[in-house]
């Protein structure tokens, strides 16, 4: 079992007594693979509906990126709904998104209900990187009004950006306050809590070795099994090592983050005045938050070769001087990276294969999908599918190049995409 990153959220993580091992066969009605917000909602959402459930994690509770990311609460899905709607018909996306958006309430009501102590705060600042991409927000905002009757957000214009975020190089944007940002690490551990509470089984340090899909449900871990009529994978950027074809359907991103020392509450305050979570439209995104110790935690630099930067800090250090020149040579204390899992389409993969329900690739975009998602699994489970299977119609398809061309390939295109960043 490998323990949590270091991290800041490693540091600031509540306490969690550790489960142990699985080391006997055991049965349930659901066995879920994966300790990170899907797997954890999926599998607290399934309990509370009467099943008995064992969760399986090969690490710690919130090792993946569940509990290294950065926190931020990003409404509705990688793809605008605009785009949704110009690819799948006005009456699909109002669906998708319809649904999509439940997501905050959905986070926000776990959080109140446990009394999850994960520091939530309201309201996201998308910031456009180039003049064009407030052009696409402001469609985009405009399509979520007309069609759903959106609420919450407005258009920022360029000479308003530092009510929200002291940054010199934006061009406006939209602030949102159905997003927001919490402390990723603590929620999880939060829904693992109220998972014990519910009564669900929680196996840490015992990895999947394999997952037999049938009737029943069956997964291999090195000193037990377990049987189970459903079984669900959440495994992320990791679903390979329980499904090769599945592990196809995405590719790990290394994505990397800091916090820097406490800002003094004026410092941090004059930074991000709005108190939003920020997140930026260049294809390799930077997006920020303050901590509530008022650090400034940041994210920015994407590497797609496996071997990680010698020095984290100042591998993302520059994205964040650029960001804040006046924050040039701050002190960073933490510095941690984590896999994303992404899409060839950017869109999440939702599915079932025979008994288990699946669900992955939320390239980026997984703090609030992820949470709705377990719940739409645990329904399907109860016979409610129509939800879950609106995200399972989702056109897919696996990375081109087979096992070993795909990464090469992958490499290049991001390339060029990082490039258009500069242009
Ligand atoms: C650095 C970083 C920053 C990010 N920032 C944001 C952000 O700000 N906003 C946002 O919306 N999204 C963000 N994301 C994405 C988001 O964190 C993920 O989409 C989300 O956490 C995925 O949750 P998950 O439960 O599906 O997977 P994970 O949290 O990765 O959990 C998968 C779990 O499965 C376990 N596992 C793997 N293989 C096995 C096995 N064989 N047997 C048993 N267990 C296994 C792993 O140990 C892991 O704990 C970020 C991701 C990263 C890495």
């Amino acid at each position: 079992m490998t323990d949590h990153a270091p991290s800041y959220y490693a540091a600031t993580a509540n306490s969690f007594p550790e489960q142990p091992p699985l080391a006997r066969e055991v049965s349930a009605d659901v066995v879920v693979v994966g300790g990170g917000f899907t797997g954890l909602s999926a599998a607290l959402h399934a309990a509370e509906a009467g099943f008995s459930v064992v969760l399986v994690e090969a690490n710690r509770i919130g090792w993946g990126a569940s509990g290294r990311n950065g926190g931020q609460m990003i409404p509705g899905m990688r793809w605008g709904a605009a785009d949704l709607a110009e690819k799948f018909g006005n009456e699909n996306a109002r669906r998708l998104v319809a649904v999509a958006n439940r997501a905050g309430d959905r986070v926000r009501d776990r959080i109140a209900r446990h009394r999850i102590d994960c520091a939530p705060r309201l309201g996201h600042f998308h910031a456009a990187a180039k003049p064009g991409h407030l052009y696409d927000m402001r469609r985009e905002l405009d399509w979520l009004e007309r069609n759903l009757g959106y609420e919450g957000a407005r258009i920022v214009r360029m000479s308003d950006v530092e009510e929200f975020v002291a940054s010199p190089i934006y061009h406006g944007g939209v602030y949102d306050r159905n997003g927001g940002h919490l402390h990723p690490l603590n929620y999880a551990l939060g829904l693992a809590r109220a998972a014990l509470d519910a009564g669900v089984r929680i196996f840490e340090g015992t990895p999947a070795l394999d997952v037999d899909h049938g009737s029943p449900v069956i997964v291999t871990t090195p000193a037990g099994t377990v049987s189970a009529s459903h079984g669900v994978l959440a495994c992320d950027a990791f679903m390979a090592s329980v499904d090769k074809a599945l592990g196809r359907m995405t590719m790990p991103v290394a994505n990397y983050n800091v916090a820097t020392a406490p800002l003094s509450p004026e410092h941090a305050a004059a930074l991000i005045p709005s108190g939003a979570a920020v997140s930026d439209s260049k294809f390799v995104l930077n997006y920020y938050r303050l901590s509530a110790d008022n650090r400034l935690i940041f994210g920015g630099g994407e590497k797609y070769t496996p071997t990680p930067p010698r020095d984290i800090r100042n591998f993302v250090r520059p994205y964040l001087e650029q960001v804040f020149p006046q924050l040039q040579g701050v002190r960073i204390d933490y510095a941690w990276g984590g896999l994303v899992g992404v899409t060839l389409n950017r869109l999440p993969d939702l599915g079932r294969l025979g008994n288990c329900f699946y669900a992955h690739g939320w390239s980026g975009h997984g703090v609030l999908l992820t949470t709705l998602a377990g719940e739409l699994i645990a329904d399907a489970m109860r016979g409610t599918a129509e939800q879950f299977d609106m995200f399972a119609n989702l056109p897919k398809r696996p990375f081109p190049g087979g096992a070993l061309l795909s990464h090469p390939l992958y490499v290049l295109g991001m390339l060029w995409y990082a490039l258009k960043d500069r242009l």
